[in-house]
């Protein structure tokens, strides 16, 4: 895996001028999936690709339905951990990894989060809007939701949903004392979580008339998964004012990002809060009926390609979202390379989202 590791050693994350290096990496997945995946091996004999020399571009690479990673669990080779896709309730996809990937996205995380100044020395306090990690829960929310709060150094970590006897319950008390106690101090509060559940957060403290003013250098992480950046029911807009309102926070120190299980690169939004793609990952916008490549500025189906993971056949695969990919030139933040705009699903389905699960939760909570 030479170019998977030269892939993500680049030291501009955002460079465009890479494209070769990344169609020269997916071949290299390609090779190893089809010699060590029996199912891959038989989609791409099925699709007429039956070697990288078959592979011309990008578009060219076998997709796989993440739907279908749902039903059906698919391997290749050994892999040191696996991670369950969020999906509280309904299926979820097993994806496993092998060490050499793990380190490809902890090179990944570093340079993106160095880039987007998330990376500090100074020791902060974290609230994780989302579930304390317990062994009855093994989804990469969580792990990621932990792996986050390494970032810079933890004084203390507090979770907004506990676990208890009778499942995860919310523990809105806890988190007012905490942050009655956290203004007075100097260190930074982080939040980390849910867009969705910081701000249903930030309408509890207004409702209760609660208002705070955190320490210099708090900052709002929001992230968890893909598809929590539907729109939301509150606008970005509003959003920012009600963190400004109730926390002190800026918009700027709001940073948001996403991934996903079944395509774990860290789309991080620039200053204009848009998500750009980095040079780990390439994005093609399909047709919804004939599945062709859609130029910029269209939408479609939402294609996600990186060949950051051995383990499972993850090179090339589609979700049931649809999206615009935009012209990087459009965003005044100077990142030149696309960014995705995510529109919705296909079709409404019955499958809860973790952060769905996570609301119906908070429902409950006794203000
Ligand atoms: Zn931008």
């Amino acid at each position: 895996m030479k170019l998977r590791r030269k892939l993500f050693s680049s030291k501009d994350p955002y460079d465009c001028n890479r494209s070769e290096l990344f169609l020269g990496a997916c071949k290299e997945n390609f090779n190893h999936l089809i010699t060590h995946c029996e199912d891959y091996k038989k989609i791409a004999d099925g699709l007429n690709i039956r070697s990288a020399g078959d592979i011309k571009s990008v578009h060219d690479i076998p997709v796989i339905p993440t739907m279908l990673m749902k039903q059906h669990e698919f391997r290749a080779g050994p892999y040191t951990i696996m991670a369950t896709s969020s999906g509280t309730s309904g299926h979820a996809s097993h994806i496993f990894f092998e060490w050499g990937a793990l380190i490809s996205a902890l090179k990944m995380s570093v340079k993106l989060m160095r880039y987007h100044g998330i990376i500090s020395m100074k020791p902060c306090r974290y609230i994780v809007m989302g579930y304390k990690p317990h062994r009855s829960n093994k989804t990469a929310v969580v792990k990621t939701a932990y792996l986050t709060t390494l970032l810079a150094p933890a004084i203390s970590r507090k979770y907004i949903l506990k676990h208890t006897h009778d499942g995860y319950k919310p523990d809105f008390e806890g988190i007012v004392a905490a942050l009655r106690k956290y203004e007075k101090g100097k260190a930074p509060v982080r939040f980390m979580g849910f867009p969705s559940y910081t701000f249903f957060l930030f309408q509890l403290l207004d409702e209760k008339k609660l208002y705070f003013k955190l320490p210099k250098g708090s900052k709002i992480m929001l992230g968890g998964g893909w598809k929590q950046f539907y729109r939301e029911a509150a606008d970005k807009e509003t959003f920012y004012k009600m963190a400004k309102k109730t926390l002190g926070i800026d918009e700027e120190n709001i940073v948001e990002f996403f991934g996903a299980v079944e395509h774990p690169i860290l789309y991080t939004a620039c200053t204009g809060h848009h998500f750009h793609v980095p040079v780990y990952s390439n994005i093609v916008i399909r047709d919804p009926v004939n599945l062709e490549p859609l130029e910029n500025g269209k939408t479609g189906l939402v294609n996600l390609i990186s060949p950051l993971c051995k383990a499972s056949p993850i090179l090339s695969v589609m979700t049931d979202d649809l999206g615009i990919l935009h012209d990087g030139s459009d965003c005044p933040c100077g990142v030149k390379s696309p960014y995705l705009e995510i529109i919705g699903r296909v079709a409404p389905t019955e499958i809860k989202t973790c952060a769905a699960g996570a609301a119906d939760i908070l429902k409950g909570v006794n203000v």
